[in-house]
């Protein structure tokens, strides 16, 4: 029986206190929180999507995606499943995307603390972990002494729920690299200068993120348009490119992503042209108010003329404004409002088959400290999941 410390009651560390107790050690979690899972409460808006049927290895990003792809496999995706079968959780699931039935993160905190405590894991919450030693075993604020410690401290990203990176620094201090660390899963803020007016769209569009006219990734889903700039699922899932160096970038926004081109938008707007109604009205079946009114000032198109007595040029500035809308951006929200990092600590400095540092023996890391994150839809719960499952099973 070893004596295992886990820094971290979020879903990663929970895990691994679960999976080595069942080993028949001697598990403490360390929580800064008066509670653990204080972020899974408002995952997924406070349901709690913990998985998602498509485990395409590209909804996750990391600079080691070949080490993620050791990490992500059936075996592990199957103990998944199996354990929240186990634990009583029955999903719903909507499009491929896992809720809790009672669609209550709460339900799901609720019965992770329940198997803690039937199987004796001791919780120590209001802990702050500031300083770890190692000379063989490790030192906690020089008065815990453990075998065996797993850092599932998180990453920077909503520092409220107790993540505020101090994991990066422990890591740090203990030998490690840590690639950029940047929020994702977050709004991109543009300088548009139409924002106040836009502010308050919702629609469905496809958002495509460039870098001197290379596309960079593409998602579909629902654009949100706010003061600061871009908001919205699809959004969210581009976000993590947009710091990933200083170029200048841009977003191309379809407003109407049934159509793909230039070419097919005018060929549609002149199938619907009917002489009584003027391009305003025309475009009315289709865009969201706000957004006619600035694509037409953006056009230079007065919202009384008729579509015959357009230009070819007015026409063209037109159906592109209406297909690929430029936002120049010039940023993300910041940490506080990101709902994950991208970057952590370098994945060859772990061992993928147990999270172990390569460099500090019984040195365990998991979850979002590692440089791996998922786009929206469960994925980031399942890593934090699997990590926290491969650390605590092998101690
Ligand atoms: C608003 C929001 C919505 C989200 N929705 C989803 C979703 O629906 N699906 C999904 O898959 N993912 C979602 N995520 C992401 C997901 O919640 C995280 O990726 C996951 O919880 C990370 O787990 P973790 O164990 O690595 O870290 P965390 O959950 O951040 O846990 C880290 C824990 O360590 C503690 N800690 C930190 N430093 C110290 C210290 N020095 N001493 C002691 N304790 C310390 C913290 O207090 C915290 O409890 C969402 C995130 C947010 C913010």
């Amino acid at each position: 029986m070893s004596k295992i410390v886990i820094i971290g009651g979020g879903v990663s560390g929970v895990i691994s206190a679960i999976y080595a107790k069942k080993n028949g050690n001697d598990v403490i979690i360390l929580e800064r929180n008066n509670d653990i899972l204080k972020k899974l409460l408002i995952t997924g808006s406070g349901r709690c999507n913990y998985f998602n049927d498509d485990q395409d290895v590209n909804h996750y990003h990391s600079d080691s995606m070949d080490i993620v792809k050791k990490i992500i496999t059936k075996e592990n995706i199957n103990e998944l499943l199996k354990f929240y079968d186990d634990i009583g959780i029955i999903p719903k699931i909507k499009n491929g995307y896992y809720y809790p039935y009672s669609n209550q993160a709460i339900n799901v905190k609720d019965m992770f603390n329940a198997k803690l405590n039937s199987i004796g894991v001791k919780v120590i919450c209001n802990y702050l972990v500031n300083d770890i030693n190692y000379d063989g075993k490790f030192i906690i604020n020089d008065e815990i002494i453990c075998d065996k410690l797993i850092i599932s401290t998180g990453s920077k990203a909503y520092p409220k729920t107790g993540s505020d990176g101090m994991g990066y620094k422990f890591l740090k201090d203990l030998g490690h690299n840590i690639t950029k660390i940047n929020p994702a899963l977050t709004g991109i803020v543009s300088n548009n200068k139409y924002l106040k007016e836009l502010t308050g769209v919702r629609c469905e569009a496809k958002v495509s993120l460039y870098e001197n006219n290379l596309l960079l990734k593409e998602d579909s889903g629902e654009l949100q348009l706010t003061d600061y700039g871009l908001s919205g699922i699809c959004t969210f899932n581009i976000s993590y490119l947009v710091n990933k160096n200083d170029n200048d970038k841009y977003v191309l926004v379809n407003f109407i992503p049934f159509i793909k081109t230039k070419e097919e938008f005018i060929s549609y707007i002149k199938e619907k042209n009917n002489k009584n109604k003027n391009i305003y009205e025309l475009l009315e079946g289709i865009l969201n108010k706000k957004v006619i009114n600035v694509i037409l000032k953006t056009s230079n198109i007065n919202y009384n003329s008729k579509l015959d007595e357009l230009t070819t040029k007015q026409l063209d500035t037109l159906s592109k404004n209406v297909v690929t809308y430029r936002f120049d951006i010039i940023g993300t929200n910041s940490f506080d409002k990101a709902q994950v990092c991208t970057g952590g600590l370098i994945l060859s400095e772990i061992n993928y088959k147990n999270m172990m540092s390569r460099k500090i023996n019984n040195l365990y890391i998991t979850g979002e400290l590692l440089d791996v994150d998922g786009d929206c839809g469960g994925y980031n719960l399942t890593f934090a999941f699997i990590s926290g499952f491969l650390a605590g099973s092998d101690c």
